[in-house]
């Protein structure tokens, strides 16, 4: 019994020391365990080493790292190991990962990354901002191209409205001044809405302030010829037209001799030039044409010769408006009847002014409106011949259009008395002097005209009616042999007519 009691404490002492052994030998292992080992290759190396230099070694040991911290462990050992190619010395160490390591890892990924990685990624980085760049520039130029395509509508629109309200205008001036208005519209936009390259500038502002007016300008027009033409249409008119009828019926025949006249005036003028019925095209077919009314006796011109005509304005007139020097004797003739005729529709202007007057008392309850806007218009309704102000003051007119349109610039000469003669002597001086008698170069001129009325004592020589007995009468001065047969313009062939007797005479002599 002692012998085995004494056996079971001898193994006892064996037992418990090599359970003590096997735990020790489990500890030593257990804290030599390590999950993975890195083998460097300077001795150097080991110290600097760390876990950065772990994941930038492999990038993707940070998920095989970051699965195995996701379990129980709390911690991930790298042993960090380096031997002597001989084998001789070794040396190593053991850097623990945790998770805040993983994390801040996940926070700057550029830590790990290879110099080649980070060149990359900065010029992916470069490249990426390049294209956002050219992407917002390209969305910013749509923006303002759909900007200006928008003015570019609204100005159209207000030319299409233009162009309609052109065909059913009563006012006269009001056609110029839709002219006018289209023209600054146009001038001021169609160049200036491309170069407008920001979309917040002050510029847009103006041009909608430019539109709105424009817009305003054309719809007040618009209204005004309304309102005129509904009081024509009106029982009120009718009523003044129906008591102005009989008065109207006995002075029909002298208001139609004085509006064939001022009709005829325009044919003694030379050629009439009309170039470019609708200047404002526009080159990007932005712009719709606008059917712009062109003045008698424009001549379109370029800059150039637009400065030549302003210092010399006669030779420019006689270049562009007497081109053919062949026609020079057949206009010099019609110049000087001009001269006679703009003196005798002055005259007839005034007897009409005179007329007008003596219809006052008919004229009841006539608007406003119809006497600022359309007194012409309103007078022409009951038949009174019209003598525009145009027909009496007809000018050459040049005017010179930049390209684009951007600037207009323009200068009239008046053909008035003095201006008319200049005219006919310097068309005269540039034919042959044989086929000029003198007598046939004297000019009625108002001078002339007044003297022969004078020695006539206002009478007319065929019927013996006179200013005395008529004071409205219209006497013209008559050459007694025309000058298209050879007469001159000497007292001796001139005589006092009223306008019937020369109006029949001239029936008769065509
Ligand atoms: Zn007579």
């Amino acid at each position: 019994m002692e012998y085995i009691i004494g056996l079971l404490l001898d193994y006892t002492f064996v037992l418990v020391g090599l359970f003590f052994l096997i735990g020790l030998i489990i500890l030593i292992v257990s804290l030599g365990h390590v999950d993975d080992i890195v083998r460097v290759k300077s001795s150097r190396a080991v110290y600097s080493y760390d876990y950065v230099s772990y994941f930038k070694d492999d990038n993707n040991r940070i998920y095989r790292v970051e699965n195995a911290l996701n379990g129980k462990k709390k911690v991930y050992k790298v042993k960090i190991r380096y031997i002597s190619p001989a084998g001789r010395s070794s040396r190593s160490k053991v850097i623990k990962i945790t998770p805040d390591k993983i994390n801040h890892i996940k926070e700057n990924p550029t830590l790990i990354m290879s110099s080649q990685q980070l060149k990359d990624q900065k010029k992916a980085e470069k490249e990426l901002a390049k294209k956002e760049k050219e992407a917002l520039k390209e969305q910013a130029r749509l923006m303002l191209e759909e900007k200006q395509h928008s003015y570019y509508e609204k100005v159209n629109s207000i030319i299409d409205s233009a162009n309609n309200l052109k065909s059913i205008i009563v006012i006269k001036e009001d056609q110029s001044e839709l002219d006018n208005l289209i023209a600054a519209l146009f001038d001021r936009t169609v160049n200036s809405i491309k170069k407008i390259k920001d979309m917040n500038s002050d510029e847009w502002i103006m041009l909608d302030k430019l539109i709105a007016n424009t817009a305003d300008n054309v719809q007040e027009i618009d209204s005004r010829n309304k309102k005129i033409t509904d009081y024509y249409n009106s029982s009120d008119f009718m009523q003044i037209k129906d008591t102005c009828k009989n008065l109207m019926d006995s002075q029909r025949d002298f208001n139609e001799y004085i509006e064939e006249k001022a009709e005829s005036i325009s044919t003694l003028f030379g050629s009439r030039i009309i170039r470019n019925e609708t200047v404002n095209q526009d080159k990007y077919d932005y712009i719709r044409p606008y059917k712009k009314t062109i003045s008698p006796f424009t001549a379109e011109v370029s800059s150039t010769v637009f400065a030549s005509a302003e210092n010399n304005p006669m030779d420019y007139i006689i270049k562009y408006f007497y081109p053919s020097k062949t026609s020079y004797p057949e206009q010099i003739q019609k110049l000087k009847l001009l001269i006679g005729e703009l003196e005798t529709l002055r005259e007839a202007k005034q007897i009409i002014e005179n007329y007008k007057k003596e219809y006052q008392q008919y004229l009841t309850d006539v608007p406003d409106y119809i006497t600022k806007y359309d007194e012409d218009g309103f007078y022409a309704r009951l038949g009174f011949a019209i003598i525009n102000e145009s027909v009496l003051t007809v000018e050459y007119k040049f005017t010179y259009t930049s390209n684009g349109g951007l600037a207009q610039r323009s200068f009239s000469v008046p053909m008035i008395e003095d201006t008319i003669i200049e005219l006919i002597e310097r068309l005269e001086s540039k034919l042959s002097m044989d086929s000029f008698k003198t007598e046939q170069r004297a000019l009625m001129t108002s001078k002339l005209r007044k003297h022969i009325k004078e020695r006539d004592n206002y009478t007319c020589r065929y019927c013996e009616n006179s200013t005395y007995k008529e004071p409205n009468l219209l006497l013209e001065i008559d050459h007694i042999i025309p000058i298209a047969k050879g007469g001159c313009t000497i007292e001796e062939n001139l005589q006092t007519l009223c306008w019937k007797c020369n109006r029949e005479k001239g029936s008769k002599i065509v």
